[in-house]
């Protein structure tokens, strides 16, 4: 097991692309980290650096405190699976899992043991003599998984390996990943471009966007408290509504009314001098913090406006009511990057409703919120102001 340290570390390619710059984190023994971001942000680029597949252009790659920048990949004594799962085809399922401790030279009697106990935990007996053409996509998968575990590495990198599964299968791969690795208690580093694997798979969140970490936590803590504008947009599914807003003294003028400046998010503005408070605010509320007024009684805090509903979709358990605003005002490049909403135009929302919601599509809706449950965004810099 190993503890994984990347100090201020940088990737610039030959033809001058800076792919990850000052990617600074320390993963502990036996973390399960996920680094995720839109395609083409820097994840792979960092796991292969890393597994010693990518050379690290600036700082310090440590594993166990040792200095690994220079060290061949077999000198690190990490695992890696792909999306490819890169399996040999010619090869039945024992002897792909069992390839890498034959290359360690290790005695037949125990690779034979430790090839059964991995495909014991990983569901597998039954096709251990079964070549890779003849299995599916998940038992591939897990053959891939086998072929990491079975010769117990320091620590495991894993780059999108579910994104060849099918939605369901994915589900249930997820689950096994999870477990597999709290069992084992291997420190892995898992990439994905996927934010639901993110926020169910992983201890800490290490969310990229061009080369540069935006925001390092516990998925819940990116949910509850993004740092910008960018990480609030990425987590969570659907979205999180964003709004222009205008600061006028005592309120904030939107399109689904005033909101009143009030406890936090008047602390906000709190202790800045008059001038650098933003007369434009973004205003970022979460679909399950709109609820449909008329199931709501006596509750304080919050304000409540009417949409008329474009579209609704029953989930089972909840109700996603979507609404068109009129909204106009204020621009922010980072609205751009992240919401829905087209420059100038309409934006929607997206309100989480109970199933006993009786929201119709077409019809006008009285939605309520809470104001405990907004966040206010800079929209020059795109930072989280509450
Ligand atoms: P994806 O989710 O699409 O796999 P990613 O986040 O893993 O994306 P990387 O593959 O790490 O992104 O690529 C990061 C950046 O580095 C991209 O702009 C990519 O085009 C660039 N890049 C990757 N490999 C090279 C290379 N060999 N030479 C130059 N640029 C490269």
């Amino acid at each position: 097991m190993a503890e994984i340290e990347l100090d201020h570390v940088s990737k610039k390619f030959a033809d001058g692309t800076v792919a990850v710059e000052d990617f600074h984190v320390s993963i502990a023994d036996g973390e399960f980290v996920i680094l995720v971001g839109p395609s083409g942000c820097g994840k792979s680029t960092t796991l292969n650096m890393i597994a010693g597949l990518e050379d690290i252009s600036g700082g310090e790659l440590r594993i166990d405190g040792v200095r690994m920048n220079d060290k061949a990949p077999r000198d690190r004594d990490i695992a890696m699976v792909f999306q490819s799962y890169a399996l040999y085809p010619h090869m039945t399922v024992r002897e792909n899992i069992a390839f890498p401790l034959k290359l360690a030279k290790l005695d037949k009697k125990v690779i034979d043991e430790k090839v059964e106990h991995a495909a014991g935990l990983l569901d597998l007996t039954p096709y251990l003599d079964r070549k890779p053409g003849a299995l599916s996509g998940g038992q591939r998968q897990r053959v891939a998984m086998g072929r990491a575990i079975v010769r117990s590495p320091k620590a495991f990198l894993m780059d999108e390996p579910l994104s060849n599964l099918d939605a369901k299968l994915r589900v249930q791969m997820r689950t096994s990943i999870s477990r597999l690795q709290k069992n084992l208690g291997t420190t892995t580093v898992y990439v994905t471009h996927d934010q639901t694997e993110a926020m169910t798979l992983g201890d800490r969140i290490v969310l990229m966007r061009a080369g540069l970490i935006q925001q390092i936590g516990p998925p819940q803590e990116l949910y509850d408290h993004p740092r910008n504008l960018f990480v609030a947009g990425f987590i969570g599914s659907p979205a999180m509504n964003l709004l222009p807003a205008e600061v006028t003294g005592d309120c904030l003028r939107t399109a689904i009314g005033d909101i009143p400046l009030r406890g936090r998010l008047r602390r906000a503005f709190e202790g800045r001098d008059p001038k650098e408070v933003p007369k434009e605010v973004i205003v970022g509320i979460r679909p399950e913090a709109f609820e449909d007024a008329s199931l709501v009684h006596d509750r304080e805090g919050g304000g409540s406006f009417t949409g008329t509903v474009d579209l609704l979709e029953s989930m089972g358990p909840e109700k996603l009511a979507y609404f068109t605003l009129d909204t106009g005002g204020v621009r922010s490049r980072h609205l751009e990057d992240v919401a829905t909403d087209e420059a100038g135009g309409g934006a929607q929302l997206v309100a989480q409703l109970d199933p006993k919601s009786q929201a119709r599509r077409g019809q006008p809706l009285r939605l309520w919120f809470d104001c405990e449950a907004i966040h206010l965004f800079d929209p020059e810099s795109g930072e989280n102001l509450t």
